[in-house]
């Protein structure tokens, strides 16, 4: 080690030196316990100790370097709270703006706020998960949701596992284990996130019996491919994407009688799994769960953060000697959801059952008419009128659903579209995506959208808030 480099580390601060600073700032010291302040600090000092012994090996310490012991002193006092800040922080609150209700990237579904302090009141306290208040006695966790799922769909039995890539994979591995699922070719979909249909089933054990082509399938073709190895027959929705023209696919009904016929049960994995019907708010016709139930399929599953509005979940719901069966299968352990998923379940299929499905933030965004949202863009653009650095208009817009569900739907909406007077679009979403709370933009034809439908709460003032600093910044 040369001279220079002891010279250099003779400058750096004590531990309770800097701790002792940024104790006095009482903002810190409110937020942060000494304990964190001096593992902050260390861990600052121990970087920096490294990068003066190797400098070849550690990363760049970045800026303009600090000379005097004073200016170190301060640098490291600061690098100590970034080191905080960035802790408490990597997986944190996001504003959408997007239009996107269901953003995989952003957490699917939000919980409806009263469903959210149930959830909250049942983390911080104990509960009857698995105890049966009546008898004393060991009870199911999964018979807090099976009278709502009974009551709502109307099918006998239901479970509840991780996902529905989850479920999908321990039905094939219940029912057909080494043995046959009849799929028509037009259904071999890939849902975003690497889900593939024909890998799910590999993975489950269960080997495809593809029939039909990719846009025709008849009911003949399903008939003609069972045989002695034939364990189910699945219908997949389609979810992210519509074949226009020429196609034919067999309806739920008629899949049902040829099940029956042979004594084979018939899946349906519906994907989105609403349990309202979407043409009252505009949106094509799909199947409800409710609808699959009364096809008479045996199973019927879909994701619990799609547009049902709950928490990531796959729920099963059909048959109960089935669902009793998929309940014996040790992968229905190792699939298991916790206390929290079954709470928020709960909790938002408590608000279908009320007829309070508006308050569930999936259906409310849904809901919104475009008088609303125009209402919503035309007070964010007063409020940001008196900024110099932005022009700012009104457009006629689309929102999605995203999530894979109803992939054609266009739901008109009014966006706020803002255009940089100095600097460009590209710069403006970077430092909207860069603060305290990020706020995710779309950027179409050298603008920047902000599209109300997908707001919540004070949103809109963390927006304006953050754009004023960036004209301030222009100013
Ligand atoms: C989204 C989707 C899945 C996967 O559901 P996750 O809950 O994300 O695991 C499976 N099948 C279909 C048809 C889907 O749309």
């Amino acid at each position: 080690m040369g001279s220079g480099n002891k010279a250099k580390l003779r400058l750096l601060p004590a531990v309770h030196e800097v701790v002792a600073d940024l104790s006095l700032r009482e903002e810190i010291a409110a937020n942060y316990s000494p304990a964190a302040l001096t593992w902050a600090v260390r861990s600052v000092l121990q970087k920096t100790r490294q990068r003066i012994l190797c400098p070849e090996t550690s990363p760049e310490i970045g800026g303009s370097q600090p000379e005097t012991a004073e200016e170190i002193r301060v640098w490291v006092a600061g690098q100590a709270l970034q080191e905080l800040q960035s802790l408490s922080s990597s997986l944190k609150r996001v504003i959408n703006a997007t239009g996107v209700i269901l953003h995989t990237n952003c957490g699917r579904a939000l919980l409806a706020p009263e469903v959210a302090d149930y959830l909250a009141e049942q983390a911080k306290h104990y509960n009857n998960l698995e105890l049966d208040l009546e008898t004393g006695q060991r009870g199911s966790r999964y018979d807090h949701i099976q009278d709502l799922f009974r009551e709502l769909t109307g099918a006998e039995s239901s479970l509840v596992v991780n996902n529905n890539a989850a479920a999908v994979l321990l039905i094939m591995n219940t029912f057909a284990l080494q043995r046959e699922v009849i799929i028509s070719r037009g259904e071999l979909v890939e849902i975003g996130g690497s889900f593939r249909i024909p890998e799910v089933l590999a993975a489950g054990g269960a080997k495809l019996r593809e029939v039909g082509t990719t846009n025709k399938t008849w009911l003949q073709d399903y008939r003609e491919a069972v045989n002695e190895n034939t364990a189910l027959v699945l219908k997949v929705h389609t979810s992210n994407f519509r074949i226009e023209g020429f196609h034919h696919s067999v309806p739920t009904g008629e899949l049902v009688k040829l099940g029956e016929e042979f004594g084979i049960p018939v899946v349906e994995d519906l994907g989105s799994g609403s349990l309202l019907d979407g043409t009252k708010f505009g949106l094509p016709k799909e199947p409800t769960i409710q609808e699959a139930v009364q096809e008479g399929v045996s199973l019927v599953c879909f994701s619990g953060d799609k547009l049902l509005g709950g928490p990531q979940a796959g729920i099963i719901v059909g048959k109960r000697e089935l669902i009793e069966k998929l309940k014996t299968n040790q992968l229905t352990r190792a699939l298991r959801v916790d206390k929290l998923t079954l709470a928020a379940l709960a909790g938002t299929l408590r608000l279908y059952q009320r007829g309070e499905a508006w308050k569930i933030p999936v259906w409310g965004m849904l809901m919104k008419t475009k008088s609303k949202l125009r209402e919503e863009a035309s007070v964010l653009q007063n409020t940001l009128k008196d900024l110099k650095s932005l022009n700012i208009q009104l457009e006629d817009n689309y929102s999605q659903v995203g999530g894979g569900a109803f992939p054609t739907a266009k739901l008109p909406t009014v966006v706020c579209a803002l255009q940089p007077l100095n600097g460009s679009v590209t710069q403006l979403e970077d430092f909207l995506r860069k603060g305290e709370i990020p706020i995710l933009t779309r950027i179409s034809r050298d603008k920047i959208l902000f599209d109300p439908r997908t707001l919540v709460a004070d949103d809109f003032q963390i927006i304006v808030e953050r754009l004023k600093e960036w004209d301030k910044i222009q100013a």
